[in-house]
Protein backbone atom coordinates (compact mmCIF):
# COMPACT_ATOMS: atom_id res chain seq x y z
CA UNK A 1 0.00 0.00 0.00
CA UNK A 2 1.38 3.73 -0.77
CA UNK A 3 2.23 6.30 1.86
CA UNK A 4 0.83 9.06 0.05
CA UNK A 5 1.53 12.41 2.14
CA UNK A 6 1.05 14.63 -0.23
CA UNK A 7 -2.75 15.53 1.10
CA UNK A 8 -0.87 15.89 4.78
CA UNK A 9 -0.55 19.89 3.84
CA UNK A 10 -3.71 20.60 2.48
CA UNK A 11 -5.35 19.41 5.95
CA UNK A 12 -6.97 21.93 7.86
CA UNK A 13 -6.69 21.87 11.73
CA UNK A 14 -10.50 21.07 11.71
CA UNK A 15 -9.59 18.36 9.01
CA UNK A 16 -7.50 16.66 12.00
CA UNK A 17 -9.90 17.12 14.09
CA UNK A 18 -12.14 15.58 12.50
CA UNK A 19 -10.23 12.36 11.51
CA UNK A 20 -9.08 11.97 15.20
CA UNK A 21 -12.93 12.27 16.07
CA UNK A 22 -13.44 9.29 12.91
CA UNK A 23 -10.92 7.43 15.41
CA UNK A 24 -12.06 7.61 18.58
CA UNK A 25 -15.24 6.89 17.37
CA UNK A 26 -14.02 3.86 15.78
CA UNK A 27 -13.59 2.44 19.09
CA UNK A 28 -16.84 1.55 19.53
CA UNK A 29 -18.36 1.84 16.62
CA UNK A 30 -17.91 -0.14 13.37
CA UNK A 31 -19.73 2.80 11.43
CA UNK A 32 -19.21 5.89 13.22
CA UNK A 33 -22.41 8.15 13.00
CA UNK A 34 -21.69 11.48 11.65
CA UNK A 35 -23.83 12.79 14.44
CA UNK A 36 -21.15 11.58 16.59
CA UNK A 37 -18.36 12.69 14.77
CA UNK A 38 -19.20 16.25 15.09
CA UNK A 39 -20.10 15.94 19.09
CA UNK A 40 -16.77 14.50 19.57
CA UNK A 41 -14.86 16.69 17.37
CA UNK A 42 -16.27 19.63 19.33
CA UNK A 43 -15.98 21.99 16.61
CA UNK A 44 -19.28 24.01 16.60
CA UNK A 45 -19.52 24.82 12.99
CA UNK A 46 -20.10 21.54 12.30
CA UNK A 47 -18.09 18.96 10.64
CA UNK A 48 -19.54 18.41 7.10
CA UNK A 49 -17.13 20.10 4.77
CA UNK A 50 -14.20 18.14 6.95
CA UNK A 51 -15.74 14.80 6.59
CA UNK A 52 -15.58 15.22 2.53
CA UNK A 53 -12.63 16.70 2.55
CA UNK A 54 -11.13 14.08 4.38
CA UNK A 55 -13.54 11.40 2.50
CA UNK A 56 -11.90 13.19 -1.03
CA UNK A 57 -8.77 12.22 0.29
CA UNK A 58 -9.05 8.31 1.41
CA UNK A 59 -8.57 8.76 5.01
CA UNK A 60 -12.41 7.74 5.99
CA UNK A 61 -14.27 5.96 3.67
CA UNK A 62 -18.44 6.33 4.15
CA UNK A 63 -19.60 3.02 4.72
CA UNK A 64 -22.60 1.68 2.14
CA UNK A 65 -25.25 -0.59 2.94
CA UNK A 66 -25.34 0.84 6.71
CA UNK A 67 -28.46 1.79 8.81
CA UNK A 68 -27.47 4.55 9.52
CA UNK A 69 -24.95 7.39 7.56
CA UNK A 70 -21.58 7.07 9.07
CA UNK A 71 -18.30 6.94 8.10
CA UNK A 72 -14.80 4.13 9.09
CA UNK A 73 -11.29 5.31 9.28
CA UNK A 74 -9.51 3.64 6.64
CA UNK A 75 -6.13 2.37 7.00
CA UNK A 76 -4.70 5.50 4.86
CA UNK A 77 -6.39 8.00 7.85
CA UNK A 78 -4.74 5.84 10.23
CA UNK A 79 -1.40 6.34 8.87
CA UNK A 80 -2.03 10.01 8.99
CA UNK A 81 -2.85 9.90 12.40
CA UNK A 82 0.41 8.15 13.60
CA UNK A 83 2.66 10.20 10.92
CA UNK A 84 1.03 13.24 12.80
CA UNK A 85 1.88 12.09 16.24
CA UNK A 86 5.19 11.19 15.06
CA UNK A 87 5.91 14.58 13.10
CA UNK A 88 4.39 16.15 16.20
CA UNK A 89 6.97 14.54 18.70
CA UNK A 90 9.97 15.31 16.00
CA UNK A 91 10.53 11.42 15.14
CA UNK A 92 9.89 11.67 12.10
CA UNK A 93 9.95 14.80 9.49
CA UNK A 94 10.26 13.18 6.06
CA UNK A 95 9.14 9.63 4.71
CA UNK A 96 10.91 8.46 1.98
CA UNK A 97 11.38 5.05 -0.50
CA UNK A 98 9.18 1.94 0.63
CA UNK A 99 11.64 -1.09 1.13
CA UNK A 100 9.75 -3.75 2.23
CA UNK A 101 6.02 -5.27 1.22
CA UNK A 102 5.57 -7.73 3.45
CA UNK A 103 2.54 -10.20 3.88
CA UNK A 104 0.81 -7.96 6.83
CA UNK A 105 3.46 -5.14 7.00
CA UNK A 106 4.88 -2.28 4.93
CA UNK A 107 8.17 -0.80 5.10
CA UNK A 108 9.53 2.92 4.88
CA UNK A 109 12.44 4.86 4.76
CA UNK A 110 11.43 8.07 7.12
CA UNK A 111 13.78 10.82 8.45
CA UNK A 112 13.95 12.91 11.42
CA UNK A 113 14.76 16.41 11.30
CA UNK A 114 18.83 16.07 11.04
CA UNK A 115 18.11 13.84 7.94
CA UNK A 116 19.05 10.86 10.13
CA UNK A 117 17.27 7.92 8.26
CA UNK A 118 15.19 5.40 9.89
CA UNK A 119 12.35 3.07 9.22
CA UNK A 120 8.76 3.16 9.55
CA UNK A 121 7.13 -0.59 9.73
CA UNK A 122 3.38 0.04 9.20
CA UNK A 123 1.33 -3.54 10.77
CA UNK A 124 -1.48 -4.08 8.25
CA UNK A 125 -3.35 -6.97 9.49
CA UNK A 126 -6.54 -7.90 7.93
CA UNK A 127 -4.70 -6.88 4.22
CA UNK A 128 -4.59 -10.38 2.81
CA UNK A 129 -7.49 -11.71 5.00
CA UNK A 130 -9.71 -9.06 2.49
CA UNK A 131 -8.39 -11.06 -0.29
CA UNK A 132 -7.67 -14.70 0.48
CA UNK A 133 -9.88 -17.72 2.22
CA UNK A 134 -13.43 -16.74 2.89
CA UNK A 135 -13.34 -18.40 6.26
CA UNK A 136 -10.94 -15.72 7.35
CA UNK A 137 -13.47 -12.50 5.88
CA UNK A 138 -16.38 -14.71 7.95
CA UNK A 139 -13.93 -14.72 11.07
CA UNK A 140 -13.50 -10.58 10.87
CA UNK A 141 -17.16 -9.76 9.69
CA UNK A 142 -17.48 -11.40 12.97
CA UNK A 143 -15.12 -9.59 15.08
CA UNK A 144 -15.64 -6.60 17.48
CA UNK A 145 -15.58 -2.95 15.41
CA UNK A 146 -12.35 -2.14 13.86
CA UNK A 147 -10.31 -5.35 14.33
CA UNK A 148 -7.61 -4.73 11.46
CA UNK A 149 -7.06 -1.43 13.44
CA UNK A 150 -7.24 -2.97 16.59
CA UNK A 151 -5.15 -6.13 15.33
CA UNK A 152 -2.47 -3.96 13.65
CA UNK A 153 -1.98 -2.17 16.66
CA UNK A 154 -1.29 -5.06 18.85
CA UNK A 155 0.99 -6.24 16.40
CA UNK A 156 2.99 -2.83 16.12
CA UNK A 157 3.06 -2.88 20.05
CA UNK A 158 4.35 -6.13 20.69
CA UNK A 159 6.86 -5.71 18.13
CA UNK A 160 8.16 -2.68 19.84
CA UNK A 161 7.60 -4.14 23.52
CA UNK A 162 9.75 -7.50 22.42
CA UNK A 163 12.75 -5.37 20.66
CA UNK A 164 12.85 -2.74 23.51
CA UNK A 165 13.72 -5.85 25.79
CA UNK A 166 15.80 -7.56 23.41
CA UNK A 167 17.48 -4.05 22.72
CA UNK A 168 18.08 -3.75 26.85
CA UNK A 169 19.11 -7.22 27.36
CA UNK A 170 22.16 -6.72 24.29
CA UNK A 171 20.58 -8.80 21.46
CA UNK A 172 21.43 -7.17 18.01
CA UNK A 173 18.32 -5.93 16.92
CA UNK A 174 17.24 -2.61 15.47
CA UNK A 175 17.08 0.30 18.16
CA UNK A 176 13.03 0.90 19.01
CA UNK A 177 12.42 5.06 18.24
CA UNK A 178 8.85 5.49 18.57
CA UNK A 179 5.64 3.40 18.27
CA UNK A 180 1.94 5.20 17.38
CA UNK A 181 -1.17 3.13 16.76
CA UNK A 182 0.07 0.24 14.18
CA UNK A 183 3.31 1.56 13.44
CA UNK A 184 6.64 1.57 14.54
CA UNK A 185 9.98 3.38 14.00
CA UNK A 186 13.28 1.89 14.43
CA UNK A 187 17.00 2.87 13.46
CA UNK A 188 17.82 1.87 9.91
CA UNK A 189 19.91 -1.34 9.49
CA UNK A 190 22.38 -0.84 6.63
CA UNK A 191 22.28 -4.16 5.97
CA UNK A 192 21.05 -6.70 3.52
CA UNK A 193 18.77 -9.85 4.37
CA UNK A 194 20.73 -13.09 4.55
CA UNK A 195 18.17 -13.99 1.43
CA UNK A 196 20.09 -11.58 -0.42
CA UNK A 197 23.47 -13.05 0.36
CA UNK A 198 24.98 -15.75 -2.20
CA UNK A 199 27.71 -16.81 -0.07
CA UNK A 200 29.96 -16.00 2.63
CA UNK A 201 33.51 -17.04 3.66
CA UNK A 202 32.79 -18.86 6.90
CA UNK A 203 29.42 -20.29 6.60
CA UNK A 204 30.02 -22.31 9.87
CA UNK A 205 30.98 -19.44 12.08
CA UNK A 206 27.80 -17.63 11.10
CA UNK A 207 25.79 -20.55 11.42
CA UNK A 208 27.15 -21.21 14.88
CA UNK A 209 25.91 -17.37 15.50
CA UNK A 210 22.35 -17.82 14.64
CA UNK A 211 22.06 -21.13 16.10
CA UNK A 212 23.80 -19.38 19.63
CA UNK A 213 21.04 -16.75 18.93
CA UNK A 214 18.19 -19.04 18.87
CA UNK A 215 19.82 -20.87 22.26
CA UNK A 216 20.00 -17.10 23.90
CA UNK A 217 16.50 -16.20 23.38
CA UNK A 218 15.63 -19.53 24.46
CA UNK A 219 17.86 -18.67 27.46
CA UNK A 220 15.40 -15.23 27.92
CA UNK A 221 12.31 -17.44 27.41
CA UNK A 222 11.82 -16.55 24.21
CA UNK A 223 11.28 -18.09 20.55
CA UNK A 224 11.59 -15.82 17.69
CA UNK A 225 9.05 -17.58 15.62
CA UNK A 226 9.87 -16.13 12.68
CA UNK A 227 13.73 -17.26 12.19
CA UNK A 228 14.31 -16.91 8.68
CA UNK A 229 16.65 -15.82 5.51
CA UNK A 230 14.34 -12.28 5.55
CA UNK A 231 14.23 -11.49 9.23
CA UNK A 232 18.04 -11.84 9.78
CA UNK A 233 19.99 -8.98 7.88
CA UNK A 234 23.75 -9.45 7.91
CA UNK A 235 25.89 -6.54 8.20
CA UNK A 236 29.28 -6.51 6.46
CA UNK A 237 32.32 -4.84 8.17
CA UNK A 238 35.46 -4.69 6.87
CA UNK A 239 38.43 -4.23 8.71
CA UNK A 240 42.01 -3.84 7.34
CA UNK A 241 45.21 -4.68 9.03
CA UNK A 242 48.68 -3.73 7.98
CA UNK A 243 51.60 -5.46 8.98
CA UNK A 244 54.71 -4.53 7.84
CA UNK A 245 54.14 -5.29 3.87
CA UNK A 246 50.83 -7.36 4.56
CA UNK A 247 47.63 -5.96 3.94
CA UNK A 248 45.06 -8.29 5.13
CA UNK A 249 41.34 -7.15 4.82
CA UNK A 250 39.08 -9.32 6.69
CA UNK A 251 34.94 -9.15 6.56
CA UNK A 252 33.14 -9.82 9.99
CA UNK A 253 29.86 -10.73 8.91
CA UNK A 254 26.85 -9.82 11.90
CA UNK A 255 23.84 -10.42 11.54
CA UNK A 256 20.81 -8.49 13.14
CA UNK A 257 17.55 -10.07 14.00
CA UNK A 258 14.26 -8.28 13.23
CA UNK A 259 10.55 -8.45 13.11
CA UNK A 260 8.73 -9.72 16.36
CA UNK A 261 5.31 -10.06 16.26
CA UNK A 262 4.89 -13.77 16.41
CA UNK A 263 7.39 -13.84 18.96
CA UNK A 264 6.25 -16.81 21.60
CA UNK A 265 7.16 -17.87 25.26
CA UNK A 266 9.51 -21.03 25.61
CA UNK A 267 6.22 -21.95 27.53
CA UNK A 268 4.09 -22.06 24.74
CA UNK A 269 1.58 -25.23 24.18
CA UNK A 270 3.39 -25.56 20.85
CA UNK A 271 6.69 -24.20 21.99
CA UNK A 272 8.79 -27.15 20.69
CA UNK A 273 7.09 -26.58 17.00
CA UNK A 274 8.16 -23.45 16.78
CA UNK A 275 11.42 -23.81 18.01
CA UNK A 276 12.26 -26.46 16.00
CA UNK A 277 10.87 -24.63 12.88
CA UNK A 278 13.35 -22.06 13.91
CA UNK A 279 16.29 -24.19 14.20
CA UNK A 280 15.47 -26.43 10.42
CA UNK A 281 14.86 -22.80 9.00
CA UNK A 282 18.07 -21.96 9.39
CA UNK A 283 19.25 -25.59 9.23
CA UNK A 284 17.80 -25.40 5.95
CA UNK A 285 19.25 -22.21 4.42
CA UNK A 286 22.57 -23.25 4.91
CA UNK A 287 22.35 -26.90 3.46
CA UNK A 288 20.74 -24.84 0.31
CA UNK A 289 22.35 -21.43 0.26
CA UNK A 290 25.91 -22.18 1.19
CA UNK A 291 25.89 -26.17 1.01
CA UNK A 292 26.55 -26.58 4.13
CA UNK A 293 25.48 -28.87 6.76
CA UNK A 294 26.37 -28.72 10.49
CA UNK A 295 27.95 -31.73 12.00
CA UNK A 296 26.13 -31.39 15.00
CA UNK A 297 22.13 -32.88 15.58
CA UNK A 298 20.07 -29.81 17.54
CA UNK A 299 20.15 -28.17 18.99
CA UNK A 300 17.01 -30.05 20.53
CA UNK A 301 13.67 -28.17 22.38
CA UNK A 302 14.19 -29.90 25.62
CA UNK A 303 17.97 -29.09 25.57
CA UNK A 304 17.12 -25.66 25.18
CA UNK A 305 14.64 -25.55 28.20
CA UNK A 306 17.06 -26.32 30.41
CA UNK A 307 18.82 -22.88 29.42
CA UNK A 308 15.51 -20.76 30.44
CA UNK A 309 16.80 -18.29 33.18
CA UNK A 310 20.02 -19.61 33.15
CA UNK A 311 23.36 -17.03 34.83
CA UNK A 312 20.51 -15.31 36.48
CA UNK A 313 19.02 -13.48 33.50
CA UNK A 314 15.71 -11.96 32.94
CA UNK A 315 12.62 -14.03 30.81
CA UNK A 316 11.86 -11.61 28.94
CA UNK A 317 8.28 -13.59 27.84
CA UNK A 318 7.63 -12.96 31.37
CA UNK A 319 8.79 -9.00 31.85
CA UNK A 320 7.35 -7.84 28.92
CA UNK A 321 3.22 -8.62 30.12
CA UNK A 322 4.88 -5.89 32.69
CA UNK A 323 5.96 -3.32 30.63
CA UNK A 324 2.75 -3.13 28.18
CA UNK A 325 2.09 -5.89 25.97
CA UNK A 326 -0.11 -8.06 28.30
CA UNK A 327 -1.08 -11.92 28.53
CA UNK A 328 -4.57 -11.40 26.89
CA UNK A 329 -3.23 -8.90 24.14
CA UNK A 330 -0.94 -12.16 23.80
CA UNK A 331 -3.75 -14.19 23.42
CA UNK A 332 -6.08 -11.74 21.02
CA UNK A 333 -3.04 -11.20 18.55
CA UNK A 334 -2.25 -14.93 18.36
CA UNK A 335 -5.69 -16.54 17.78
CA UNK A 336 -6.45 -13.69 15.11
CA UNK A 337 -3.08 -14.41 13.25
CA UNK A 338 -4.10 -18.37 13.50
CA UNK A 339 -7.05 -17.16 12.06
CA UNK A 340 -6.08 -15.38 8.87
CA UNK A 341 -3.41 -17.26 8.80
CA UNK A 342 -0.61 -15.52 9.37
CA UNK A 343 2.22 -17.78 10.98
CA UNK A 344 5.32 -16.42 10.29
CA UNK A 345 6.75 -16.30 7.28
CA UNK A 346 9.20 -19.19 7.91
CA UNK A 347 5.94 -21.21 7.23
CA UNK A 348 5.95 -22.50 3.58
CA UNK A 349 2.00 -23.31 3.97
CA UNK A 350 1.82 -19.66 5.21
CA UNK A 351 3.34 -18.29 2.83
CA UNK A 352 1.26 -19.70 -0.31
CA UNK A 353 0.89 -16.91 -2.58
CA UNK A 354 3.33 -14.86 -0.93
CA UNK A 355 5.43 -13.44 -4.07
CA UNK A 356 8.87 -13.71 -2.04
CA UNK A 357 8.30 -17.50 -1.75
CA UNK A 358 6.74 -18.23 -5.38
CA UNK A 359 9.88 -20.07 -5.78
CA UNK A 360 13.10 -21.89 -4.41
CA UNK A 361 15.94 -20.45 -3.41
CA UNK A 362 18.25 -20.22 -6.50
CA UNK A 363 15.80 -17.72 -7.92
CA UNK A 364 18.14 -15.14 -8.59
CA UNK A 365 16.12 -12.04 -9.09
CA UNK A 366 14.04 -13.12 -5.71
CA UNK A 367 16.22 -10.67 -3.91
CA UNK A 368 14.68 -7.74 -6.12
CA UNK A 369 11.37 -8.25 -5.55
CA UNK A 370 10.83 -7.70 -2.29
CA UNK A 371 9.25 -3.78 -2.56
CA UNK A 372 8.23 -4.19 -5.72
CA UNK A 373 4.57 -4.14 -5.59
CA UNK A 374 3.30 -0.23 -5.15
CA UNK A 375 6.61 1.41 -4.38
CA UNK A 376 6.49 4.73 -5.17
CA UNK A 377 9.35 5.23 -7.46
CA UNK A 378 11.43 7.90 -6.10
CA UNK A 379 14.62 7.95 -8.43
CA UNK A 380 17.74 5.96 -7.17
CA UNK A 381 18.73 8.61 -4.19
CA UNK A 382 16.86 8.44 -1.35
CA UNK A 383 14.20 11.28 -1.87
CA UNK A 384 12.10 12.14 1.05
CA UNK A 385 9.01 14.49 0.89
CA UNK A 386 8.66 16.49 4.40
CA UNK A 387 5.33 15.98 6.30
CA UNK A 388 3.72 19.51 5.64
CA UNK A 389 0.87 20.23 7.98
CA UNK A 390 -1.40 23.64 8.03
CA UNK A 391 -1.37 24.98 11.92
CA UNK A 392 0.25 22.17 13.40
CA UNK A 393 -0.45 22.76 17.12
CA UNK A 394 -4.43 23.42 16.86
CA UNK A 395 -4.90 19.27 17.25
CA UNK A 396 -7.75 17.75 19.44
CA UNK A 397 -6.45 17.48 23.25
CA UNK A 398 -4.82 20.86 23.16
P1 LIG B 1 7.39 -8.32 7.69
O1 LIG B 1 6.67 -8.54 8.97
O2 LIG B 1 6.53 -7.76 6.64
O3 LIG B 1 8.18 -9.52 7.26
P2 LIG B 1 9.93 -7.12 8.46
O4 LIG B 1 10.04 -6.42 9.77
O5 LIG B 1 10.51 -8.47 8.38
O6 LIG B 1 8.41 -7.12 8.02
O7 LIG B 1 10.58 -6.20 7.35
C1 LIG B 1 10.50 -6.53 5.97
C2 LIG B 1 11.79 -6.17 5.27
O8 LIG B 1 12.08 -4.78 5.44
C3 LIG B 1 12.99 -6.89 5.85
O9 LIG B 1 13.18 -8.14 5.24
C4 LIG B 1 14.12 -5.93 5.55
O10 LIG B 1 14.57 -6.08 4.23
C5 LIG B 1 13.47 -4.58 5.67
N1 LIG B 1 13.66 -3.99 7.01
C6 LIG B 1 12.81 -4.09 8.07
N2 LIG B 1 13.28 -3.44 9.14
C7 LIG B 1 14.47 -2.91 8.78
C8 LIG B 1 15.46 -2.10 9.45
N3 LIG B 1 15.32 -1.70 10.72
N4 LIG B 1 16.55 -1.74 8.75
C9 LIG B 1 16.70 -2.12 7.47
N5 LIG B 1 15.83 -2.87 6.79
C10 LIG B 1 14.71 -3.26 7.42
MG1 LIG C 1 9.84 -10.38 7.98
Amino acid sequence: MRLDTKAMRYLTAEDWRTLTAVETGSRNHEVVPTPLIGQISGLRGGVHKSISALAKVGLIARLKNAKYDGYRLTYGGLDYLALNTYRKRKDVYSVGNQIGVGKESDIFVVADEQGVQRVLKIHRLGRISFRTVKANRDYLRNRSSGSWMYMSRLAALKEYTFMTALRENGFPVPEPLAQSRHTIVMSLIDAFPMRQISSVPDPASLYAELISMILRLAQYGLIHGDFNEFNILIKEETKREIEGDNETETITLTPILIDFPQMVSMDHANAEYYFDRDVNCVKRFFERRFHFTSDEKGPHFTDARKLIGKDGVTRLDVSVEASGFSRKMAKELEAYMKAVGVDGDGDPEAAKGDKEYGDEDEDEDESEREGEEDVEENGAGRQEEAIEVNEPDLLPGK
